[in-house]
């Protein structure tokens, strides 16, 4: 077993450092955060010319000889240091759907979005919550009705749907089959440019964290497609959904750690000045033991973040080993978060200390994705119980 980080992922994580620490400066992210408006695309499009929207994507547009899951990883966990919401912006194009349209796509349907995403140029939207359904997200119930000219026919809702308003895309699950088992009816669709099509109705919803990541309900009322928006085959959609979802799980462990990291530096450098009765804070031990637990969890959370891809890098995919990475990051930031807050008494709970930014954006990775107790059911599958 080899715990050390490749030339190469060494080579990412040090470009990306020096990236978000010119790119993405605190007060930047902060302001970003507290008027809850998307970052310029432009920061996206450095990445793009960076070659980091390509990690998961073929040679063809990404110019890899292979995927490099492991390089992704390496970037998250920089790029996270300085906003977790902001690497979801990169991450639900990157990580999660342009990689989904490359391995089901069509060929036109490849050349439309991969050339764009790969440049930074679009966000992309997945619409796959609704009201009824959440953790239980196969239960889903829109509807796509396939007319007699070949077009399909798009009724319902969809909640918490991400960044639709701006994405170049958005990637749909409807229900094509209500008479099917329910994983097996469901047919996945490309849309582009969803936030202007008059047919969907967008609400935003306030949430408590993810400022830059701005989420809708998006009502879809009669809205007609063309036969090739289908992705994959009809009534298939939920095995593309699948692929994404274990993406997804995979890389928001990364950014718990990277996250997580950030607040222990923070943390640490500030007590090692802080002096109180006569020394700095970081000399008295309890408080030594909390930073020491904080590092204890990140440094086991990222082992299984990497075990995870390198699992993906050798086989194409990685399902159980997504989850154990997701619970450990997710429950390690939430942890660090709320201990590293803690720590820095008053200035913690100041704005600018950005311990708040964490507190709130830390609590989305233990729900969105899938909750906890859902990532927990699936390592118990795993287990055979
Ligand atoms: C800010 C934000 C952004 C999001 N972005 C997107 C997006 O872009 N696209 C998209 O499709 N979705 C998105 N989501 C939806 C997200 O994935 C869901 O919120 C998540 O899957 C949980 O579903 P739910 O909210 O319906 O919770 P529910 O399913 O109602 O669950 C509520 C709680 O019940 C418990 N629970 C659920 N299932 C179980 C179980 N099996 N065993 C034990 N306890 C359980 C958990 O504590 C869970 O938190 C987003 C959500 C948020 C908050």
């Amino acid at each position: 077993m080899d715990f050390d980080p490749s030339p190469e992922q060494r080579a990412i994580a040090e470009t990306t450092r020096r990236f978000v620490e010119k790119e993405m400066p605190r007060h930047k992210v902060l302001q970003w955060a507290r008027d809850k408006v998307e970052p310029p695309q432009e920061l996206f499009m450095k990445l793009g010319a960076l070659g980091y929207y390509g990690f998961l994507l073929p040679e063809a547009y990404s110019g890899l000889e292979k995927p490099d899951p492991m390089g992704m990883l390496a970037f998250v966990e920089q790029f996270a240091r300085a906003s977790s919401a902001i690497t979801t912006a990169w991450g639900r194009a990157a990580v999660i759907l342009a990689p989904l349209v490359a391995r089901f796509g069509t060929q036109a349907q490849k050349d439309l979005v991969l050339p764009r995403v790969m440049r930074g140029e679009v966000f992309m939207a997945l619409g796959l919550t609704e009201p009824g359904s959440g953790s239980d997200a196969a239960s889903l119930r829109t509807t796509a009705v396939r007319r007699d000219d070949g077009h399909w026919v798009i009724n319902g809702e969809k909640l918490y749907c991400s960044q639709v308003k701006s994405a170049g895309f958005l990637i749909l699950a409807a229900r094509t089959d209500p008479q099917a088992v329910k994983q097996e009816g469901i047919t996945t669709f490309l849309i582009p440019d969803p936030g202007s099509d008059p047919a969907i109705k967008l609400t935003r919803i306030e949430t408590m964290g993810l400022g830059p990541v701005p989420t809708f309900a998006a009502h879809f009322d009669e809205l007609v497609l063309p036969p090739d928006a289908v992705i994959g085959q009809v009534n298939k959609g939920w095995q593309c959904v699948l692929g994404g979802l274990d993406n997804e799980r995979l890389y928001h462990g990364a950014i718990g750690v990277g996250a997580s990291q950030a607040i222990i530096d923070e943390v640490s450098a500030y007590l090692k000045q802080r002096v109180q009765f006569g020394k700095p804070l970081s000399k008295l031990q309890s408080v030594r033991h909390k930073i020491v637990d904080m590092q204890l969890r990140v440094e086991a959370a990222r082992l299984l973040v990497y075990r995870g891809g390198s699992v993906l890098e050798k086989t194409g995919a990685c399902h159980n080993e997504a989850s154990f990475a997701k619970v450990a990051g997710a429950e390690c930031y939430m942890h660090c978060a709320t201990t590293g807050l803690h720590l820095l008494g008053g200035y913690g709970y100041t704005v600018d200390s950005g311990m708040p930014m964490h507190f709130q954006d830390a609590k989305l990775f233990e729900i969105g994705g899938g909750a906890m107790e859902v990532q927990r059911d699936i390592i118990a599958r795993g287990l055979g119980l």
